[in-house]
């Protein structure tokens, strides 16, 4: 057994049965049922003895055409988690440096760790913004081969911001990544950048990490794409497995994008509903971050009790949030998913009336 591992605790999000489950982030109902039937009647004209396209060519393409740039610089892997181990192998590992800015996603660590890179972790600070003289001075001083920014923030739900993604870009000779996960409900995406600093050409090494797992309403299917200069995927295609990405999975992920309208019809109620979640939360009083994304972060302490008391008084009423108490920095901070119109009713209610039965 590896010493460094030996100490490293594993990454879950405990799941228990409950009625409403608002814990992972995950899109609160499934693809389109045409989207179900297209897939179905392709997966049955599956070669099954044949590898899989070991290029997944078709569903590069799909995606280069979605987002208007070149196949050559995607690589699609099983869920974006995949996609970032693949960067911490490629661009850190044994003897590099991978920066976080914290809190955020707790895998961009938890992944630099167990592919042995040293992790250099910088507080965020105020309001959980990232200021960009602390950036500009953490690049600077720590020089690290990959810089981890996450727009929007997970678990914070707050945007980066145009001029620290060029900044962290001009101060570091490092790779640097924007994980967006949740870009389709936020207003910026590190995409124009990289667009602007010449795409497949560009001559910086910068690279944009998507998922299928929320927007599409696909995390039970575990995909992921990352987009950035032709070069940099080059690199990246030496790490991964042959054949990594099953026949299936590819059917899945270029039907999908068949479904475009819907999804941003999908997007668009989820964010209208994190207004109407935001707006409750801040009428009980806790403390509440504003969110660009599928969930929202609050804190109970203003209201006198603890995060850890309120997260169970929630499940006793069978409502599910995470519990991001005892998470350094976090201290009496829970993280609801916005979910479907009645779930959403159901987890109001449960922490109105877990609120009001303690004043
Ligand atoms: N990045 C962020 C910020 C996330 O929150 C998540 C999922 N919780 C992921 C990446 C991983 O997504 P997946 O592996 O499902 O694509």
């Amino acid at each position: 057994m590896r010493s460094d591992l030996r100490s490293l605790e594993g990454y879950h999000s405990p799941q228990l049965e409950v009625e409403v489950r608002l814990n992972t982030n995950e899109a609160p109902v499934g693809p389109p049922t045409a989207f179900v039937e297209a897939y179905t009647a392709a997966v049955s004209e599956i070669e099954w003895h044949r590898y899989p396209d070991r290029e997944a060519r078709a569903l590069r393409e799909a995606i280069a055409a979605m987002h208007d740039v070149e196949p050559a610089q995607i690589l699609v892997a099983n869920g974006s988690n995949e996609i970032l181990q693949t960067i911490c192998l490629t661009f850190a590992g044994a003897g590099r440096s991978v920066m976080t800015f914290e809190p955020t996603y707790a895998m961009h660590g938890q992944i630099a760790r167990t592919t042995q890179c040293e992790v250099v972790e910088i507080d965020r600070g105020e309001g959980f913004v990232l200021d960009p003289g602390v950036l500009g001075d953490a690049l600077a001083d720590r020089k690290p081969n990959v810089v981890f920014l996450c727009s929007p923030n997970n678990p914070t739900g707050t945007a980066e911001t145009l001029q620290n993604v060029e900044l962290a870009v001009a101060s570091t000779s490092g790779v640097v990544v924007v994980d967006e996960a949740y870009a389709q409900f936020a207003s910026f995406s590190a995409l124009d950048v990289l667009e602007r600093r010449g795409g497949a050409e560009a001559d910086v090494a910068m690279l944009v990490t998507r998922t299928f797992s929320k927007t599409w309403s696909m995390a039970g299917t575990r995909l992921g794409y990352v987009v950035g200069p032709s070069w940099m995927i080059t690199e990246m295609e030496k790490v991964l497995l042959p054949y990594h990405l099953d026949s299936a999975k590819q059917l899945a992920g270029t039907i999908a994008l068949d479904f475009q309208d819907e999804m941003n019809e999908r997007v668009a109620s989820i964010i209208e509903q994190r207004g109407r979640v935001s707006a409750a939360l801040l009428s009980l009083g806790v403390e509440v971050w504003p969110s660009q994304s599928n969930f929202i972060l609050f804190c109970t302490s203003p209201t006198g009790q603890t995060g850890d008391e309120v997260w169970q008084a929630l499940v006793d009423r069978s409502v599910l949030v995470r519990n991001c108490s005892s998470w350094p920095r976090l201290s009496d901070c829970l993280r609801v998913t916005v979910g479907s119109p009645a779930d959403n009713d159901r987890f109001i209610q449960a922490l109105t009336d877990v609120l009001s039965a303690h004043s």
